[in-house]
């Protein structure tokens, strides 16, 4: 009898480690477990204020904050005391080398076939033109593969305009991260990219480009959606087109900043972790207000919310402000480093970092970059079905299920080595209609969305950090 209950025990032990999930809890569905906690988190998320106050706060006392920016070191300075404030433990400034970009006078005009004034973004990290600016005939062309379909001697000593159909941010960002290199590589001596925007608002959307270490650096600029259009119905017609550009912008390699760091210290595993977060830095237009001052004080909220109601998980859940997303997330590298064989202790890492509409699914697994953002891995069944459960206690606020892809820039080094990435997925109507614009300012968040990815955020949390069941890593 006795050997055979052992067997019996053996046997579900078994089972739950090769299904990925590791523990020895009685199988009681986590939604059952979790429900009344649950409730109470969605409760006080759906009446907070707080956290859009702090939102508030930073978007419109200290504004946008390029990395390397006096701004962004305001921020991080506020963001520490802020979590202290909230009784965050351990609060600590992590010390990190950025980039520090700085957009100095920009202006770009159409100067024949006839005179008119463009309206343009320096995209990050982009070179400055020679003094007095470039003046030079464009070829227009909607994708790479026309680019390269003129060849060399078309292009060579020409503006390449890009004049991208909007299909989604994935194919659209490629020719603003890539799209300076690849010209130059014929010989274009400056690019102008339509915005990666699903929405033509004359407005300019910037972001940063890469440059290929066998490619002359170009200048790079980005174009209203309404300008690009008219650059391309203009050559289209045959007659020459010629464009002006100066961009006097100008690059520091290396200035301090730091990633911002805070706990909900676990009253088990206090050496677990599931971390939590989203990026501090931000364009320089705009206030930074969805993209990401959502995602990190919502984190942080998230966090703040368990502490008033007394809950306590077993791990702990380490908020993390990264700094330097936007312009080669050297935050996340030194987060990954500061940490080192930590990593073997990290459970899970969400990051918020799509903008506060209104939560729809939990993204969990292998995250691809670029197109989508999501490329469905066909992760373990047993951690979808629990995220699942996860996912069916936040109902009430119209969060489905999983969703394919998790994570995000900022734990991708952690996600990279196994550490399972998660994400709040939202209906993302809007998102890229202000993002790295003007347009990305407060009065874009709405007050109950941003309420309802805080309840998201607590409740993943919560239970990620205090179940005995953790997920399957990231790592196939
Ligand atoms: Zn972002």
């Amino acid at each position: 009898m006795r050997f055979d209950r052992r067997i019996a025990w053996l046997l579900i032990v078994f089972l739950v480690a090769v299904s990925g999930l590791q523990g020895q809890s009685a199988p009681v569905p986590v939604a059952d477990r979790y429900k009344p906690a649950a409730d109470k988190i969605i409760a006080a998320a759906l009446n907070d204020n707080d956290g859009y106050k702090d939102l508030t706060y930073l978007c419109d006392h200290i504004g946008n904050r390029i990395a390397g920016s006096d701004a962004l070191n305001h921020a991080i300075q506020w963001a520490a005391q802020t979590m202290k404030d909230k009784g965050l433990a351990n609060v600590t400034t992590q010390p990190v080398s950025v980039p520090y970009w700085i957009r100095g006078h920009e202006s770009a005009s159409l100067v024949a076939p006839f005179n008119r004034n463009l309206h343009i973004l320096g995209l990050g990290k982009s070179v400055a033109t020679p003094a007095g600016g470039i003046t030079a005939e464009i070829v227009a062309v909607s994708s790479f593969d026309e680019l390269v379909a003129l060849g060399a001697d078309r292009v060579k000593g020409k503006i390449v305009v890009y004049n991208e159909p909007w299909k989604d941010y994935g194919d659209a960002s490629q020719y603003r991260t890539r799209g300076a290199s690849r010209a130059s590589a014929l010989g274009a001596v400056a690019v102008l990219v339509r915005s990666a925007t699903g929405l033509a608002l004359a407005q300019p959307h910037t972001g940063t480009l890469f440059y290929d270490a066998n490619a002359p650096k170009i200048p790079a600029a980005a174009l209203t959606v309404e300008d690009a259009g008219l650059l391309a119905r203009l050559y289209a017609e045959g007659a020459p087109v010629k464009v002006h550009l100066e961009l006097e912008n100008r690059l520091v390699d290396s200035v301090p900043s730091a990633n911002v760091v805070g706990e909900l210290v676990g009253s088990e595993h206090p050496e677990q972790v599931v971390v939590l977060g989203g990026h501090i830095d931000s364009w320089d237009v705009g206030q930074g207000a969805q993209d990401d001052g959502s995602g990190i004080l919502a984190s942080l909220e998230a966090v703040a919310i368990l502490k008033k109601l007394g809950l306590q998980p077993r791990r702990t859940i380490r908020v993390v402000f990264w700094t330097n997303e936007e312009s080669g997330a050297s935050g996340a590298a030194a987060y990954r480093k500061a940490i080192g064989d930590e990593i073997k202790n990290h459970v899970a890492a969400i990051e918020m970092d799509t903008g506060a509409e209104a939560p729809t699914g939990i993204g969990y697994g292998k995250m691809g970059r670029g197109a989508n953002l999501a490329i469905p891995a066909a992760p373990d069944p047993r951690s979808v079905a629990y995220v699942n459960q996860i996912a069916g206690l936040l109902a009430s606020i119209g969060v489905t299920g999983y969703v394919p892809g998790g994570g995000g820039t900022d734990v991708e080094p952690l996600t990279n080595e196994g550490v399972p990435g998660l994400r709040p997925v939202n209906v993302n109507t809007h998102y890229f209609d202000w993002h790295h614009s003007e347009a990305d300012t407060i009065d874009k968040v709405d007050l109950n969305d941003f309420r309802k990815n805080i309840a998201t955020l607590a409740v993943l949390s919560y239970i990620l950090a205090d179940t005995p069941e953790v997920l399957a890593g990231s790592k196939e």
